[in-house]
């Protein structure tokens, strides 16, 4: 067992760890990184970039099979699922490779193996000991299973199992309406599956705005997804499911999409735990974040993480959510998205975006509309820099956009 040296020794290659790993370099410091998988974590290889890539194939299929209403005739537009496949890991393989060389460039040594943490400066890995002077665990998580139901991988599927599957499914019911759920419900409905999603909650995407879980559930009556809410799944037998209010259901699968659970790391003082690991919010960006905070030292306010659900039409939000403010003590502008010209041009007219504001300063913003992902970081800089909402109604917004529906929501 031999001892090597390092300035900084990571535990896990996905954002929060090759984050890490670059900018330390940048900064000068001695780098190794253990990744037992694939370099990109879950973000790159199981999550965020895969299912976007899916995502964007299944919504030009949906835009064509109403291509007609826009004047443009398509003859027989069909879904080859295992191209659409075959491009999703084109896809992943290549974001994989540029990382790849960009940590090589970088001179970070990088080591494909389990690693296991000793105390705060040694790692071991492949039978040797690595001394380092400080240690970041960037492991991340896992999908969680419910106490009842477990993944069999063949009949119910975590959100891993489904990006290898061989056939689109003809009908999927999927359990739990988070931002996973909901996208790949989205995704099954754009490609011609039959989706039903199953929520214990009251309303569909129950961690958003109420307002928007009720637009949510309008959204998905429109494009026949069924969905029951404050329903569980009691169990699931000989592919069959039995729903608490006594219906059973067959879908060809099940998707279980209930939450991810951070991996084991038993806290070591003096040890960073940064991204899906740290048990805090598990998002890409926010693992990126922490990971920059620890590093260089850049300020983060975890308060101010934005949340987007992809699908059409978006849906984004960051801040305080209207049914956690107290009734009275906040104002309320909103603005349909049907009011702006640029979601008539682009046939796409549902959604809204409704702004909070408390003593003049914006606290809150949720959006429904095509490019949300993006308008949301409009508000995000108002709110984070404490621009009052009336400053940000001086700012001239480009005609015809979105973006105008933040000014028109604060008029
Ligand atoms: C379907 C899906 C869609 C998602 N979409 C989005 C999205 O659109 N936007 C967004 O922001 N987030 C999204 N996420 C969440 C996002 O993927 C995670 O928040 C992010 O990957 C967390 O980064 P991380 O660095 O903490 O951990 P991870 O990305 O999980 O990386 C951890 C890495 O550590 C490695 N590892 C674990 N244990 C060891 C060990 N002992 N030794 C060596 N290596 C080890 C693992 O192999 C893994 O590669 C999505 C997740 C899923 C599942």
């Amino acid at each position: 067992m031999s001892e090597i040296f390092y300035d900084l020794g990571i535990i896990g290659g996905g954002p929060a760890g090759y984050t890490a790993a670059l900018h330390a370099r940048k900064n000068g410091l001695s780098v190794v990184l253990f990744e037992k998988d694939k370099i990109g974590g879950v973000c790159l290889n199981r999550g965020c970039i895969p299912t976007k890539t899916i995502l964007h194939s299944a919504e030009l299929f949906s835009e064509l099979s109403c291509a007609d209403s826009l004047g443009i005739t398509v003859e027989s537009a069909k879904v080859d699922f295992s191209a659409v496949m075959a491009r999703k890991d084109a896809v992943v393989e290549k974001l994989r490779k540029n990382l790849e060389l960009t940590i090589k460039n970088a001179k970070i040594d990088v080591l494909n193996a389990e690693a296991h943490l000793k105390d705060r400066n040694h790692i071991e890995a492949n039978g040797n000991v690595y001394e380092c002077a400080k240690i970041i665990v960037s492991t991340g998580s896992q999908p969680r299973e419910l106490p009842h139901i477990k993944f069999d991988h063949e009949f119910i599927l975590s959100s891993d199992d489904i990006l290898s599957l061989a056939e689109l499914p003809q009908s999927i019911l999927i359990i739990g309406s988070g931002a996973i759920g909901l996208e790949w419900a989205r995704i099954f409905s754009a490609l011609g599956s039959e989706v039903t999603v199953v929520e214990v909650g009251k309303n569909l995407l129950p961690i958003a705005d109420i307002e928007v879980s009720k637009r949510v559930e309008r959204i998905f009556k429109t494009k026949k997804i069924k969905f029951y809410t404050e329903t569980s799944v009691d169990k699931i037998e000989n592919d069959t499911v039995f729903l608490s209010n006594g219906e059973t259901l067959c879908p060809e699968r099940v998707l279980m999409s209930v939450g991810r659970v951070a991996n084991d790391a038993e806290p070591i003082e003096g040890v960073e735990y940064l991204g899906d690991v740290s048990g805090g919010i598990q998002l890409a960006h926010c693992a990126i974040k922490q990971a920059l905070r620890c590093v260089d030292g850049v300020a983060f306010d975890e308060t101010l993480v934005p949340s987007v659900i992809y699908g059409t039409p978006e849906i984004a939000w960051v801040g305080a959510r209207e049914q956690d403010l107290e009734a009275g003590t906040y104002e309320k502008s909103m603005i349909l998205i049907s009011a702006l010209g640029k979601s008539h041009c682009d046939n796409c007219t549902d959604g809204f975006i409704k702004i909070l504001t408390q003593n003049g300063l914006i606290v809150g913003a949720h959006i429904v509309s095509k490019e949300a992902s993006s308008l949301i970081h409009q508000v995000l800089i108002a709110i984070q820099n404490k621009i009052p909402a009336k400053k940000l109604r001086e700012v001239c917004f480009a005609h015809p956009t979105y973006s105008e529906g933040i000014f028109e929501a604060l008029t």
